[in-house]
């Protein structure tokens, strides 16, 4: 007999509670034991904050880790479970899938209890927290891949209510951008799982490259808006300061948006996120480095928008993604 998932305490008593979500032992692992705290104060919003999903975007750990210093007293009502690391193994290694059997865990929702570790992690969370929450924010960054502005993210949702309501809660956040992103159809993933339960869900990109202090002030205080929003805490909420400016604009992008390197070799960014740019501009150049003859590959916008995501300097593979461009949102 395969064990169940468990939680080391009741979510419904009242008050500040500290415990584990137990992920069973299987053939590949160990039990794990994830943190979790819960402040429940009765009535009012169920909401339940996760980071630590990709082992190598940090910043949702700590912004995760944050919360649970200030909201026991800024709370006021409703309930709030907060798992600061999802995916332990992975963030220990720094590593955007699990290591012990490779998957990514943003892939393997609903998850099977008697799969591999990842997928008992994903099970465990289905069967346990999610049922619990009405609203879940789920804490991501772009990776040290990219440089990507901090953003709240969700994806195009058939239910048109469901749809309108997490573009508000997303907006609510108040980052430099909203985005409303086609993504190709991969199964598995945390918010589509959610969604399908009608579920607001929301995951915020929280920035990429190195983690940065103030690039984590801005991360608390897009969190701690979406928190106003929900009637959680009080508070005026405000955009906070991203590159000398105080803003926040809806995108969308297609995933026709994203350019693919022509060829294999070192990618060469020429733009910035955010950055406004007409059909023919400039977006980066691919130097192929295998042979001496081959040429440097402009690659240029193929029409007027504004850049939301661009690669750093790095060897890339023929048609690999080097950079997403996206336009006001429209609808
Ligand atoms: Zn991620």
């Amino acid at each position: 007999m395969s064990d169940t998932p468990r939680l080391t305490f009741d979510l419904d008593e009242p008050g500040i509670r500290k415990g584990h979500l137990v992920v069973p032992k299987g053939t590949d692992s160990e039990a794990l034991s994830l943190p979790v705290f819960c402040l429940n104060k009765g009535q009012g919003p169920r909401l339940l904050v996760t980071g630590g999903c990709h082992g190598n975007e940090l910043e949702g750990p700590i912004v995760a880790r944050r919360l649970v210093d200030w909201l026991p007293e800024a709370q006021t009502c409703g309930r709030v479970i907060i798992l600061p690391v999802l995916n332990p193994p992975a963030v220990q290694a720094w590593s955007r899938n699990t290591p012990v059997d490779g998957l990514n865990l943003n892939r393997a929702f609903p998850g099977r209890g008697d799969g591999s570790v990842t997928e008992r992690i994903a099970d465990a969370v289905s069967r346990l927290l999610l049922p619990m929450a009405d609203t879940i924010f789920d804490l991501h960054s772009f990776g040290p891949l990219w440089d990507f502005p901090p953003a709240s993210t969700t994806h195009p949702i058939a239910d048109a209510d469901l749809m309108a309501k997490t573009l508000r809660m997303a907006q609510a956040f108040k980052l430099p951008v909203t985005l409303l992103w086609e993504y190709h159809d991969t199964p598995g993933m945390f918010d589509t799982w959610a969604h399908s339960q009608g579920k607001v869900f929301v995951c915020a990109e929280l920035g990429s490259g190195t983690v940065g202090s103030e690039a984590l002030a801005i991360y608390e205080a897009g969190v701690r808006n979406a928190f106003i929003a929900l009637g959680l805490v009080e508070g005026e909420a405000e955009c906070p300061t991203f590159r000398q400016q105080k803003s926040s604009q809806t995108l969308e992008t297609l995933s026709s948006d994203e350019l693919k390197s022509p060829a294999r070799g070192i990618f060469e960014p020429r733009c910035s996120v955010l950055d406004e740019v007409k059909r023919g501009d400039l977006i980066g150049i691919l130097h192929p480095m295998d042979s001496l003859s081959a040429d440097s590959i402009d690659i240029r916008a193929p029409t007027t928008s504004i850049v939301c995501a661009v690669k750093s300097g790095l060897h890339v593979d023929a048609n690999e993604g080097v950079a997403l461009l996206a336009r006001p949102l429209n609808r």
